[in-house]
């Protein structure tokens, strides 16, 4: 499974052939172009098919102003082949991810909850001591802070955060030092 294939995908493919591994799915944590720009590569690389929250479908449409926002190329069209669902279960190799729909950084932003493993991949919903934007289309502070709430750290303690940018962290340090979750 690779998560969020932003850019960069020959070294994503270069992991991939050191460790001969044989990529499955793609999977999306929402429609930003930091996330998403490199999906259709990849696909195109590996037969992989792309997988994300139908929620983001309008900021997919918008990849090309994504890109003049940050004076990047335009990726062109991204192709949806799954939509991802509150509480499907993901498999990849012997691991399973349960999604999580967190909305507010984006309406389609998703989280990845690997229980046996006790890890989080949290896309751009919670950050180590911040969480995700919410002044970009489709972002909504109240839902971003419902979502971390209820779904984030109703997760145990001990839960390793992997944040879509900076640190890791855990959900333990995050309910007690994150000014925004207070
Ligand atoms: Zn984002």
């Amino acid at each position: 499974m690779v998560i969020d294939p932003g850019d960069d995908i020959a070294d994503v493919q270069g992991l991939i052939q050191k460790h001969s591994l044989q990529v499955k799915q793609i999977v999306i944590t929402h429609a930003h172009i930091d996330h998403v720009g490199g999906a259709m590569k990849l696909r195109a690389a590996t037969g992989a098919p792309i997988l994300i929250n139908e929620n983001d479908y309008a900021l997919l449409k918008m990849l090309d102003v994504q890109a003049a926002w940050l004076g990047m190329k335009d990726p062109g069209k991204v192709e949806i082949d799954h939509s991802l669902a509150e509480l499907e279960k993901l498999q990849a190799g012997s691991l399973t991810a349960n999604v999580l729909h967190t909305p507010g950084h984006t309406e389609g932003s998703i989280c990845l909850y690997f229980p046996a493993e006790q890890k989080l991949i949290a896309g751009d919903t919670l950050f180590a001591g911040s969480i995700g934007r919410t002044d970009l289309p489709g972002g909504s502070f109240e839902k971003i802070i419902r979502s971390i709430k209820d779904k984030l750290l109703a997760l145990p303690d001990q839960t390793v955060v992997v944040p879509g940018h900076g640190p890791l962290t855990s959900i333990g340090e995050e309910r007690e030092i994150n000014p925004f979750l207070r």
